[in-house]
């Protein structure tokens, strides 16, 4: 055998669960791209995650982090904090060669230039056919990416959720941040006329501006689309080479310079999306589908990388190789799980709603606003999966009396209800079950025979 496992891509997912594995094992990571810096993303990553896995290490490639959050429509929400969860700009130039010199520290081999071609597993084996020519292998893992061939060999599919398309650059400003300031971070900025009809949704056209002020002369700024397809590069760059030239609302960055081209596709994840296996191979990052709704996927690396590749070497040792064993490494609390679908159900609002209806959704966050003082911290606890049970019960309280229940219901499409629905399945079985017994039993004891909550009967 040549090797104990092959990883198939040397994004974060590939470098960092192989600098784990290669304490113990005999690894081999092929890329097709020439430099392992190479890298078309950028990433924030809340503390959060950092503690949650044990890597602290990753904040030697940390500069600066977010200090104040900005929102502004054009409808006319402009909803401002200063933040208070702590997050971290990672360089992704230095924190992906950092994990490469681990794995080379440990005897691993990187090899780059390298195109992943094809795999067949045998009873004690994987041959891995690739430009540089046949390895074989215990273990194959695939972490090659959204775009992932070994996934589309074995015909996986994502459940039909939404894809996020993400166009940007890093930025540079020859005379300074004008009125920005480092640590700016503006969440949800959009335009009139970037839209076929201010009412049109995300997922049927509008794309959404962000950006990060990453030090006193830098910023990745990006638009984002919410839609059922991956929406094309070159429509894309058009999209926001106008944003950033012609609108008047982004006069700050008008002399700025492009220094790096940023972009990229990845779909939703779910509460069981990660659960992907077949016998002898792995899939991990995004050809594992580790998105939390909202798309951070290098932060759900971040968070799980250690604990995902201690069980990985327990079943290595174990001689366990079969899917069934392989498909329960990540293993999510019912908690996190939980999170993720309250996350799930606001990207399908965000995707989903009107423009009027997402200003109400912004202006719920503001400082003293419907959620009172509370309204920020939950707005960042909803993004970084950390709410507790007590801050979902008093969001889900002032949501009903603020949103009109009727217009809610309407704004998800029907098909969605299903996907949900199937997600939600695990959910109640473990969680709401509970709470349903709760409720039919303070039915039984006060003889109440219908509710009514906004307009709606329930009876
Ligand atoms: C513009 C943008 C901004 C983002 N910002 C954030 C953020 O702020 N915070 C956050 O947490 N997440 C963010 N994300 C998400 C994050 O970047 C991804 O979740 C993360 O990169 C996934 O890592 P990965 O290693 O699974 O995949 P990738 O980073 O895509 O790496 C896959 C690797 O596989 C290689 N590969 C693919 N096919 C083959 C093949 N056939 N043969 C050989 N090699 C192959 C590729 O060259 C690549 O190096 C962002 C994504 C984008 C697009």
């Amino acid at each position: 055998m040549d090797y104990d496992v092959i990883i198939a891509g040397a994004g974060p997912a590939g470098l960092s669960v192989g600098s784990e594995l290669s304490k113990e094992l005999k690894v081999l990571v092929i890329d097709k791209k020439e430099k392992i810096s190479d890298c078309h993303r950028s990433w924030l990553v809340p503390d959060l995650c950092v503690q949650g896995g044990n890597a602290q290490e990753i904040t030697q490639c940390a500069h600066n982090g977010v200090t104040h959050f900005l929102t502004k429509t054009f409808g006319g929400a402009c909803v401002k904090w200063d933040a208070l969860l702590k997050y971290y700009f990672i360089d992704e130039h230095k924190v992906l060669p950092m994990w490469g010199d681990i794995l080379e520290s440990n005897g691993a081999k990187i090899l780059l230039g390298c195109l992943y071609q094809d795999s067949e597993v045998e009873q004690d084996k994987v041959i891995v056919s690739t430009s540089e020519g046949t390895f074989t292998t215990r273990l194959l893992i695939d972490a090659s990416g959204y775009n992932s061939p070994i996934r589309k060999k074995y015909n996986i599919m994502e459940k039909g959720y939404y894809w996020w398309s993400v166009y940007g650059a890093i930025v540079e400003f020859p005379d300074g941040l004008n009125d920005m300031e480092v640590g700016d971070y503006m969440l949800w900025q959009t335009f009139k006329d970037t839209n076929a009809h201010v009412d049109t949704s995300m997922a049927h056209g509008r794309p959404v501006l962000e950006y990060e002020i990453l030090d006193d002369k830098t910023a990745f700024v990006f638009i984002f689309y919410l839609r059922k397809n991956q929406v094309e590069k070159d429509m894309m760059h058009e999209e926001f080479d106008h944003v950033l030239r012609h609108e008047k609302s982004m006069k700050n960055y008008e002399n700025c310079t492009i220094k790096e081209w940023k972009f990229g596709w990845y779909p939703m994840g779910g509460m069981n999306s990660q659960k992907v296996a077949e016998d002898r191979v792995t899939f991990i990052g995004d050809a594992g589908c580790w998105t939390a709704p909202c798309g951070w996927g290098f932060s759900f690396v971040v968070d799980n990388y250690k604990k995902y590749a201690a069980n990985l070497l327990a079943s290595i040792n174990n001689e366990q190789f079969d899917k069934c064993h392989l498909v329960n490494l990540i293993q999510l609390s019912v908690r996190t799980k939980s999170q993720v679908l309250i996350d799930q159900i606001t990207t399908h609002f965000l995707a989903n709603a009107s423009a009027p209806m997402l200003d109400k959704f912004i202006n719920l966050f503001e400082p003293g606003g419907p959620l009172g003082d509370k309204g920020p911290l939950l707005c960042e606890k909803l993004f970084t999966l950390t709410l507790s049970d007590d801050d979902v019960k008093f969001m889900l309280k002032v949501a009903v009396k603020y949103f009109d229940l009727r217009e809610l219901m309407h704004i998800m499409p029907h098909e969605d209800y299903f996907l949900l629905l199937e997600e939600v399945k695990e959910y109640v079985e473990a969680e709401v079950l509970d709470g349903l017994h709760e409720l039919l039993s303070i039915f039984k004891h006060k003889k109440i025979r219908s509710v009514h909550i906004n307009g709606f009967d329930f009876s």
